[in-house]
């Protein structure tokens, strides 16, 4: 068992849904979730907000030498997200083939496997995006 899978399951609604959040008093949105809004500090008023599921790259990379557990998967492409509301996201884009890759191409969020964990483990899983047509 890896010591983070617990951290995995309190991280599930972030991971499935790509939930942030949102401060009521400036209006930024915030992804990964905080607790303080890090522009108003203690006047923001942060509630949970659905991040969207749209974006386009920012910038990208492509991995020939992944870390443990994702050697089986390179080369593939890393890429800095950017949403519609100025959030950006780090995530593996998947099903994008090599020609379709580029900075400012639309990119979609789907679900994909991250890691299984061992034969009878846990499988993880969460979101990734891919190039849209
Ligand atoms: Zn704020």
């Amino acid at each position: 068992m890896r010591d983070a899978l617990p951290l995995i399951w309190r991280k599930i609604p972030e991971r499935y849904t790509l939930l942030g959040s949102h401060c009521n008093n400036c209006k930024t949105d915030y992804f990964p979730q905080r607790t303080i809004c890090p522009h108003c500090r203690s006047k923001g008023k942060l509630v949970d907000k659905q991040m969207p599921r749209e974006g386009k790259v920012y910038s990208f990379t492509e991995v020939h030498s992944g870390p443990a557990g994702f050697q089986h998967e390179t080369p593939y492409f890393l890429a800095i997200i950017e949403l519609p509301n100025k959030v950006k996201v780090l995530s593996q884009l998947v099903d994008s083939s090599k020609d379709k890759v580029k900075v400012g191409a639309p990119v979609k969020m789907v679900f994909r496997r991250i890691f299984a964990d061992g034969a009878e483990g846990v499988i993880a899983y969460g979101f990734k995006f891919k190039v849209v047509n």
